[in-house]
């Protein structure tokens, strides 16, 4: 099988509990939640998307069978020390399998993955990290770490703290309003202090 990659990039993470981590991002091309299109957006299930994960026109972009996307990551990360690759997208669970997590493995490489949780995660991921989308019909309700982009409307933060997850983080909508979504991201995390803030600090730093 081969894979549609937007992008690949060394960068730092951002967000959530590994934030601060130099990794290589893997963004797979396609999300099973909008087109990518805006003309489309109105109408997605998730209309609320800060990122460009349409064609294979990003930096390294294109399309890679398992062994060479891996090398690739691998040369990117550039040294031997604790490779971190985070897997993301669009929507990653729509491509991501065993062969490629294989492939990495066998570069050394801790693996990370950011999904909204429609699909099951294969076997092999070291961290997963799940941004649960308004209503979508979330089936891996278990891993590492549950994000919840906050304020969504028709979201219960309550319902999801008994899934099983060793982190809870309510992170701040990146939208118009973006004071207002601090202040309930804050909120939340005041009245419940299961969630922790999450705050895209890549951003602030004018990484990728
Ligand atoms: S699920 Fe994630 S990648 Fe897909 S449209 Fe929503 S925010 Fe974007």
């Amino acid at each position: 099988m081969s894979y549609a990659v937007k992008e690949i990039f060394l960068t730092l993470q951002g967000e959530g509990m590994q934030a601060g981590r130099r990794a290589v991002f893997l963004r797979f091309a396609g999300c099973n939640l909008w087109s990518g299109r805006e003309e489309d957006r109105a109408d997605a299930i998730c209309r609320f998307c800060d990122t460009d994960f349409t064609g294979m026109d990003g930096e390294n972009g294109g399309r890679y069978e398992a062994r060479a996307l891996a090398d690739k990551v691998a040369t990117l990360w550039g040294k031997s020390e604790s490779p971190l690759v985070v897997i993301t997208g669009g929507e990653p669970m729509l491509q991501l399998d065993g062969a490629l997590i294989a492939a990495l493995r066998e570069h050394g490489f801790e693996i990370a993955v950011e999904t909204n949780g429609t699909l099951p995660a294969p076997a092999g991921i070291d961290w997963i990290c799940v941004s649960p989308k308004a209503g979508t019909e979330v089936v891996q309700r278990s891993g590492d770490e549950l994000k919840l982009v906050w304020p969504q409307q028709d979201m219960d933060p309550a319902a999801l703290l008994s899934w099983d997850f060793r982190h809870f983080l309510a992170q701040p909508m990146d939208c118009a309003d973006a004071q207002g979504a601090r202040a309930a991201a804050i909120e939340l995390v005041m009245r419940d202090p299961r969630w922790r803030l999450s705050l895209q600090t890549h951003k602030v730093l004018g990484l990728a």
